[in-house]
């Protein structure tokens, strides 16, 4: 099973962190072991003293497929999910600054908790979705799906241009603006519209 991230896809989160648009979709990857199944904790990493919560909308890729035309990509995701982008920032910007990949700083084990899935239909609009993550109960993240730069269907046909998507992968959409760090003790909710679809609980 392979995880793909996208950086980068919200206006207002690229001016958060002094970012260039992208002209193409900046991908990344996390291996499975970066996964923790909603409700189980996340537990704050020795090697970071600047985690971030990074909420984004997660695709559950349905079926096989390797270039996949932008039209007929949304035959291939049919459930949808929340989940953290667990970052350690701190070391992100020392190998940013290096000029070196990120896979420290991003893929480390428990950095995606990932909800359950539920059919992407029963939201409404995909391309109008929104979705807010609480801190403590205090509302730190708001996003709406209709603000990204790459919506779910040019991901999914980008990325298929250079990895075969397999059914089982799994694909986080990328974070709105309001990321922030966390603590020891924190409790974290994540809302697709009204709907609590997540719960991480940092230890
Ligand atoms: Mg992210």
């Amino acid at each position: 099973m392979k995880i793909f991230a996208v950086g980068r896809n919200y206006t207002e989160h690229i001016a958060e962190l002094n970012n260039e648009r992208p002209d193409n979709p900046v991908i990344f990857t996390k291996p499975e072991t970066a996964v923790i199944k909603n409700g189980d904790p996340f537990y704050y990493p020795s090697f970071s003293k600047d985690i971030h919560f990074e909420l984004e909308v997660v695709l559950k890729i349905a079926k096989n497929g390797k270039n996949i035309d932008q039209r007929f990509a949304s035959k291939y995701y049919e459930e949808i999910a929340l989940g953290i982008d667990f970052t350690a920032r701190d070391l992100q910007t020392s190998l940013k600054t290096k000029g070196l990949p990120w896979d420290l700083a991003k893929g480390f084990d428990g950095s995606a908790p990932i909800s359950d899935f539920y059919d992407k239909n029963q939201f409404g609009d995909l391309h109008n979705l929104n979705f807010s993550l609480k801190q403590n109960g205090e509302v730190k993240q708001v996003g709406d799906t209709k603000l990204m730069l790459f919506g779910f269907d040019e991901i999914v046909s980008f990325i298929s241009k250079y990895f075969t998507l397999k059914k089982g992968d799994f694909i986080f959409t990328g974070t709105p603006k309001g990321v922030g760090p966390v603590a020891i003790g924190d409790k974290l909710e994540g809302f697709i519209n009204d709907k609590k679809l997540l719960n991480v609980d940092i230890k």
